[in-house]
């Protein structure tokens, strides 16, 4: 049998920075663990654009259509942002999000001890946290017909439509009632019930999956407006939410950043399974690509190191492995170990993007002794 295939688009900015600390990542697992991945290379945003003229070739959307999982650094920066709409470095990202059909994008928001007093909130509200949105991607009021800015009465006016059908909200629903299984078999339904039409269906069609095919698992159901505040007052009440793909933007960042450092966040977007039962899967940071820092060594790699802990766990079934490299990261943070983004106001002596990168895999071989 052949092994799992990854198709590696380190981006632009410090994605290809990252990507190289998640390269010795992969290897030690090759030579440590005996995961094999077949790894290919490519090109997306503006280094795509650079070289293609083209944020994203038809012949790596090919092959992200083929392998097992994509795992994404970056794209954009200032270069390109007088380029035209249709081939800015995010459009790149945004073929790719749309052709695979990933509509169920996993945000975890995760504190790690070491860093809890990096927190906005007080330390008590979020040591521990430990929850997942799982954020509808490929519906919803950004994608929605009609859209556009019209005349109307001699005056303009901008629409967008917010728009789900039965079946998107289904298949969204099962992935998150899976996941919850998969956890502490809590899911919390977010919509506007109360004042969109579209909130009513979606509550309707979670409520019946939920009655049907996971009796198991505790569904609760919440106000968008609710959540916002509860995330902020109260965030450790959660264990899984399912939103639409509006609220689940604002609502995921809200909750990431209860967890301190954009460099520390993951994030994996799934879509339907493969003939092999994987589902379609890429995995990136939700950073971009930082040109304030790019190309200076800066980086916190966190962030794509735990997107490919997410890969371990949700496309590879090896779950025991990702905790073992989320357990690594947590020995290097609490051993006081610390890039630029993460040293507190009392300051302190930065590492490199690469000294992290090598501290996590000597923390990984600690781990086997
Ligand atoms: P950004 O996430 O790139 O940076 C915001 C701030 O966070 C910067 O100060 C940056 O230095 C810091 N930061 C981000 N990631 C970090 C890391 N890993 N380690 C340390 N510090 C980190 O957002 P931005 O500045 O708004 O956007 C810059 C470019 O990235 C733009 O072209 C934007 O369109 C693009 N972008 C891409 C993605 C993506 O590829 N998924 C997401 C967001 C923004």
């Amino acid at each position: 049998m052949s092994n799992p295939s990854i198709l590696i688009l380190p981006g632009d900015g410090i994605g290809p920075e990252v990507m190289d600390e998640v390269r010795k990542i992969i290897g030690w697992f090759d030579e440590n663990r005996g995961l094999k991945f077949d790894l290919s290379e490519g090109l997306v945003g503006g280094a795509a654009y650079d070289k293609y003229g083209t944020p994203l070739h038809d012949d790596t959307m090919v092959e992200a259509q083929q392998v097992d999982a994509v795992l994404l650094g970056a794209v954009g920066g200032p270069k390109y942002d007088d380029l035209d709409f249709s081939v800015k470095p995010e459009r790149g990202l945004l073929r790719l999000r749309k052709e695979m059909d990933l509509f169920a994008n996993l945000r975890p928001a995760q504190c790690f001890d070491a860093l809890a007093d990096f927190s906005s909130l007080k330390k008590d509200i979020v040591a521990g946290l430990d929850i997942m949105i799982v954020r509808e991607l490929t519906s919803g009021s950004y994608f929605g017909e009609p859209r556009g800015i019209f005349e109307e009465d001699g005056e303009r006016v901008g629409i967008n439509t917010q728009r789900y059908t039965e079946s998107e909200i289904d298949r969204v629903a099962r992935s998150a009632f899976e996941l919850a299984r998969k956890r502490d078999s809590r899911l919390c339904s977010v919509e506007k019930a109360n004042v969109m039409e579209s909130g009513i269906l979606w509550r309707e069609v979670v409520t019946k999956i939920g009655a049907e095919d996971y009796p198991d698992v505790e569904l609760s159901h919440m106000y968008a407006d609710n959540c916002a505040m509860q995330l902020v007052r109260a965030p450790k009440q959660f264990d899984v939410i399912v939103t639409d793909n509006l609220f689940g933007d604002i609502l995921s960042d809200c909750a990431a950043m209860l967890t301190g450092s954009l460099g520390m966040l993951p994030s994996a977007s799934l879509g339907v399974p493969m003939a092999n039962g994987r589902p379609k899967a890429m995995y990136e940071p939700v950073h971009g690509s930082a040109p304030d820092i790019a190309g200076q060594g800066k980086a916190n790699p966190i962030a794509c190191i735990l997107s490919f802990a997410m890969a371990l766990r949700y496309s590879f079934d090896q779950g025991a492995e990702a905790t073992r490299l989320e357990t690594a990261i947590e020995t290097v943070l609490a051993s006081g170990a610390r890039t630029g983004d993460l040293l507190g106001p009392e300051g302190g002596t930065p590492i490199s993007t690469g000294e992290m990168g090598d501290a996590i895999v000597r923390a990984l071989g600690e781990s086997l002794r």
